[in-house]
């Protein structure tokens, strides 16, 4: 049963208060019962000597009931007492209660212990209920002597009604005191519990926000006491756990922020190989949503054998495991997979699997090693050619008149096709260092464009291909002229180079969201819908062979990618087989 504070207190009052008046109120009843009685006794007493020194032994040796009436009845109006006057054989002769007559019907006294005592020559004194007056009585018997001969005994007897009003009225005060005190037990107890609890369940209200986590008030200190002292620990202790909760929040932001930035795919496994956490890259590489793989096995979430395979081997072993994977589907793409075991006291609670695309590195390195191939390639047919002629000359046919010259001129040829080579690919690898610095100024492009084809003017007459500039007049452009001017002349090289008899060339240019798009359009053979994701890669060409007769290196259109790039622009090409091309690239203005 759960017993209020204040009930509890109350409780304790009124026992100390039940005790104490119980203690009290039995000892003074007692007390003052035996004091009084006591007092009454004495002055009982002394009145009976008075009283007995009235009486003559004459007087009752002789029976002389009459005077020995009118003696008591005076002596008991004064002293307001009973009297009895005894003879030694124990016959009341005369009672200051009873008339004459009643006398002889009383019963002989001489066995009352008062009267016994006095008749032994004692002072006799019996408290008991008197049947003639149906009162407690306090009865005094004194013998009367005569020259140490007992005649009789005088008795006074007193109701001892007064001594229990007397005690029946401290009996009620004491009850009333105790009541009062009673009350005052009620209401003090009240007041002081109420005072006592309001700060305790003030503290309780303001507790229980603390277990729900709502640190945002405070225990108000009113009293100096060890409540108030309880209050000022609780708010330290709320004020305490505030900071901790906000210091381990931020660490988890921060750490939040940088688990979900990271570029590497993050996988966070618990020891039994359930999935903890992943980061958005995962979610990016596998199609997944993080709330649909938590709490699953690894396998069931992510269906990719390799890396639960490295997840197993790191957990079993406890060291670091790599592996580089390839991914096939949702996207063709490698990996390199890392699993670090935690440990949390020197026990592995789990791993850490980095999951690092590492796609572009091997695509790079395989670019890298192609271009070498592709360059060594390029740069020995011409040579061999060379080779070949020279040794011919040398062999006797720098004396054949009529092939000489020609011969010289294959090798002529062939040196310039280097040379070309070379250039294009010296340009490439300075545009590709990065620290290249372009001269930007503002230039016409019209003007600049028509510079270009005046160059062209044997080539085009050759094809009898009509070139029409049209961009507008008043298009200028902030770039890098010689670069552009480079940009310009492959792609009008191109059109012209791939281009069909009696075709067509045009240039326009046009304005889309504050950048200038210039297109190359000609009517020649067109791209493969297959080969133009490809056309821009170095050394790619759709029929070498065409390509080399025609002069072509392979690196004009990467030439013209990186240029277009380093001006913060971007290139483009529309195609159809057989019906021309539009090649295009865009400048910021
Ligand atoms: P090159 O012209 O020296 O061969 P490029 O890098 O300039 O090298 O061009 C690569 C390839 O793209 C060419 O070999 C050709 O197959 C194709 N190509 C480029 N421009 C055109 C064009 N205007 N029309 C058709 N094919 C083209």
């Amino acid at each position: 049963m759960k017993i209020s504070f204040k009930l509890k207190l109350i409780l304790s009052y009124v026992f100390v208060i039940l005790v104490s008046f119980g203690f009290i109120a039995f000892f003074l009843d007692k007390n003052l019962e035996e004091n009084s009685l006591h007092n009454i006794q004495a002055s009982l007493i002394n009145q009976a000597y008075l009283v007995e020194n009235q009486f003559t032994a004459e007087n009752i040796k002789k029976e002389d009931i009459a005077h020995l009436e009118s003696l008591i009845t005076t002596l008991s109006g004064k002293i307001k007492c009973r009297i009895t006057v005894i003879n030694n054989l124990g016959k009341v002769l005369a009672d200051s209660e009873k008339s004459q007559k009643e006398i002889p019907e009383m019963e002989n006294h001489l066995y009352r212990p008062e009267v016994k005592m006095a008749l032994a020559s004692e002072v006799g004194i019996d408290t008991r209920y008197s049947s003639t007056l149906k009162l407690d009585m306090l009865y005094v018997a004194l013998p009367i002597k005569e020259n140490k001969e007992l005649i009789g005994v005088i008795r006074l007897a007193l109701p001892l009604e007064s001594v229990e009003k007397t005690l029946n009225e401290i009996r009620k005060t004491i009850l009333f005191g105790l009541i009062f005190a009673l009350a005052l037990a009620f209401v003090l107890g009240s007041i002081i519990a109420a005072q006592t609890i309001r700060p305790i369940n003030r503290m309780i209200q303001v507790s229980r926000r603390f277990s729900k986590g709502d640190f945002s008030r405070r225990i108000m200190q009113v009293s100096k006491d060890e409540i108030g002292e309880l209050a000022a620990t609780l708010n330290k202790m709320a004020q305490d756990i505030e900071d901790k909760i906000k210091e381990v929040k931020t660490q988890n932001q921060k750490l939040a922020a940088i688990f979900n930035s990271m570029i590497e795919g993050v996988i966070v496994i618990d020891k039994a190989g359930y999935i903890i956490s992943v980061n958005p890259t995962i979610e990016k590489i596998f199609s997944i949503l993080r709330k649909d793989v938590e709490g699953k096995v690894f396998l069931e979430a992510i269906r990719n054998n390799d890396i639960a395979e490295v997840i197993s081997a790191a957990l079993k072993s406890g060291k670091s495991v790599s592996s580089e994977i390839a991914l096939i589907y949702p996207v063709h793409r490698i990996f390199e997979v890392n699993a670090t075991p935690i440990f949390d006291n020197n026990v592995i609670s789990g791993c850490l699997v980095v999951v690092h695309d590492i796609t572009e590195i091997r695509r790079l390195e395989t670019v890298r090693s192609d271009f070498v191939a592709n360059v060594s390639h390029e740069l020995k047919t011409p040579l061999t050619s060379i080779k070949g002629f020279v040794e011919t000359l040398l062999e006797g046919a720098l004396g054949d008149k009529e092939n000489n010259r020609n011969f010289l001129k294959i090798v002529h040829d062939h040196a310039e096709r280097l040379d070309n080579l070379v250039n294009d690919l010296l340009s490439l690898s300075h545009l590709e260092s990065k620290e290249i610095m372009l001269k930007k100024t503002n230039f016409n492009l019209k003007q600049q464009v028509e510079g270009v084809i005046s160059g062209f003017r044997s080539q085009l007459k050759k094809k009898d291909i009509e070139i029409k500039n049209e961009l507008p007049v008043s298009i200028s452009v902030a770039a890098d002229k010689n670069r552009l001017e480079q940009v310009v002349t492959n792609l009008i090289d191109n059109a012209i180079k791939f281009n069909k008899e009696k075709g067509f060339v045009r240039i326009y240019g046009e304005e889309i969201n504050g950048k200038i798009k210039i297109t190359v359009e000609d009517s020649g053979i067109g791209i493969p819908e297959k080969d133009i994701l490809r056309i821009f890669e170095r050394f790619y060409r759709v029929d070498k062979a065409r390509s080399r007769e025609l002069g072509g290196t392979g690196l004009g259109l990467s030439i013209v990618k990186h240029i277009v790039e380093l001006h913060s622009g971007s290139v483009g090409v529309e195609s159809t087989e057989g019906f021309g091309s539009k090649f295009w690239f865009i400048l910021p203005r």
